[in-house]
């Protein structure tokens, strides 16, 4: 169910990946094929330890995939590396730096020096000014991740790849957060692919919902969101909504029962 009209800004074709040597390899992806238009917003969903973070992973360049072809902007992922924001599972902050320090680092690679004036607009864009000064422990699990999305927005990247940033919220902060998110990207016209465990999440922010099956992971198919935007929290009782959210689940019952597990 991928597109392949047009030309894709992410091109994820046969991708295969295992963990490990030959006696003790672990399958984690087999066959993917995953397109993603300018400025889509594609969720991520499927059981744990399904390859969702190995995908994502293979599209940051952070891992070199086994198998298969990647493209960023028509160009091999690994050599975007430094052009794609990534938000990790967890904030993944340096203790040692501050808010603003964090913010900064990626900016700095390269030699480079951070612009104040950039971090500063970015901490004020996520709700965190005045907050620059703070050591990772004085935050709160949101301040934390705030400054986790602020770093990956600094460099005011076309590509946004998100691993469950949520996933350590509880469950208003992380309605609230996921709204938040969406009007940050509503601005930025960025490449969105976000993992995520939450169907309601994964409908309330996206333009598609990819499913994933269990390891190896494989898309079992995908459901379009042809929901209004701006979306808004009272879109969830729509029958729309209720429906697309009834389509995910049912292709992840059929992703996590397909096939015997391997070992
Ligand atoms: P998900 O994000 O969907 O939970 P992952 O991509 O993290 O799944 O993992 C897929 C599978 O690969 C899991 O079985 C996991 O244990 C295994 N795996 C992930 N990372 C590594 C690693 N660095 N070394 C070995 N196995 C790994
Ligand atoms: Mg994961």
């Amino acid at each position: 169910m991928s597109r392949t009209m047009g030309d894709p800004h992410i091109s994820v074709r046969g991708l295969a990946h295992s963990y490990g040597s030959n006696g003790g390899a672990t399958a984690a992806l087999d066959s993917v094929d995953l397109h993603v238009e300018r400025g889509e917003f594609v969720s991520v969903v499927g059981p744990s330890g399904g390859g969702k973070t190995t995908l994502l992973r293979c599209i940051g360049g952070l891992i070199e995939p086994g198998a298969g072809r990647i493209e960023v902007g028509g160009r091999p992922a690994a050599r975007r590396s430094g052009e794609i924001g990534y938000v990790f599972q967890d904030p993944s902050l340096l203790p040692w730096r501050t808010v603003s320090g964090n913010v900064a680092l990626p900016l700095e690679i390269g030699g480079g020096r951070a612009d104040p004036a950039r971090v500063a607009e970015t901490l004020d864009a996520v709700g965190l000014s005045g907050f620059g000064g703070h050591y990772p422990h004085q935050l709160s699990g949101g301040m934390a991740q705030r400054t986790a999305f602020a770093r990956a927005l600094a460099m005011d990247p076309d590509v946004l790849l998100m691993d469950e940033p949520l996933g350590a919220l509880d469950e208003i902060t992380r309605a609230d957060m996921s709204l938040y998110l969406l009007s940050l990207w509503e601005r930025s016209g960025s490449t969105v692919v976000m993992v995520t465990h939450s169907v309601p999440e994964a409908v309330m922010t996206s333009d598609r919902v990819v499913v994933m099956s269990s390891r190896p992971g494989r898309i079992v198919g995908a459901v379009d969101i042809p929901l209004q935007r701006p979306r808004e929290r009272s879109l969830e009782d729509t029958p729309e909504f209720l429906a697309c959210s009834s389509r995910v689940r049912s292709l992840l019952l059929a992703g996590s029962n397909n096939g015997a597990p391997d070992h």
